[in-house]
């Protein structure tokens, strides 16, 4: 908070997402070999790839000038490393309007004039299929309302970029007439997750790009790329140690 009360609210919050698929890692793994049995590949890639991204926002000015930014990586308990940046723009380079937002974030499939990056976004940028289509999905799991997608998937189809009344941007997503089969159901524009093209050509992987808002936006997502990370602790036994687990030894080794 001490960096938004000197460089102002963040403009954009971005997360990466590596791919199991890029080329630096396959091209590393040996016949058979899975990229899920190799964390060591894929921490060592996905921490290059991360520093290229860091490059194109910070020293590229992809976005603009920066005037501060803040990063977390995660390595969850499964699945693969990701990061979530928040990124304050200098002045003049302010997000401020939706034609500001257009010039940074999508939410539309490209169409087939563009096959390339078009597929990119049906592999790395579509919402799982959830609510009725798959109430099973992982997004449907939560406390609140569990019988809608956490995330508030499908959104609505926008014809043209606006902010809602609580002052999140809501994207362009035209209604093109147009759904792609994903994981067995059909998807259109309402299930994209925004990004930006220009770093998505670049990274091919999951890579989300989306307008900060309100100072209630704010403070969540700095509680929540610091809100830290899950630890265990275990040991291996056989079977016949009388000793089983010596819960005070552990206690005292810490
Ligand atoms: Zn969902």
């Amino acid at each position: 908070m001490a960096r938004v009360h000197r460089f102002g609210k963040p403009d954009l919050f971005v997360t990466m997402t590596s791919n199991a698929n890029w080329p630096e890692i396959k091209d590393q793994l040996a016949l058979g070999e899975e990229a899920q049995n190799r964390p060591d590949f894929v921490a060592r890639v996905f921490r290059a790839k991360l520093l290229a991204l860091k490059k194109q926002i910070v020293d590229k000015h992809v976005f603009g000038e920066v005037s501060a930014y803040v990063y977390v990586v995660e390595f969850q308990k499964r699945g693969l490393p990701h990061v979530h940046f928040l990124i304050i723009l200098k002045d003049g380079y302010k997000l401020k309007c939706p034609a500001n937002y257009d010039k940074f974030v999508c939410a539309e499939i490209p169409t087939m004039a563009n096959p390339a990056l078009r597929a990119t976004i049906l592999k790395h940028m579509m919402h799982d299929p959830c609510g009725k289509l798959n109430p099973e999905c992982s997004c449907m799991k939560h406390a609140k309302t569990p019988v809608r997608c956490k995330y508030e998937y499908p959104k609505s189809f926008t014809p043209t970029t606006a902010t809602n009344i609580a002052g999140y941007p809501e994207y362009r997503r035209q209604d093109a007439g147009e759904s792609v089969l994903i994981r067995k159901h059909l998807l259109d524009n309402r299930w994209v997750i925004p990004y930006n093209l220009y770093l998505l050509a670049l990274f091919d992987c999951h890579l989300n790009v989306e307008v900060c808002s309100t100072m209630h936006v704010v403070k969540y997502l700095y509680k929540y790329i610091y809100k830290g990370h899950d630890k265990i602790s275990f040991s291996v036994k056989d079977n016949d140690d009388p000793k089983g687990v010596d819960e005070i030894a552990q206690f005292q080794s810490g």
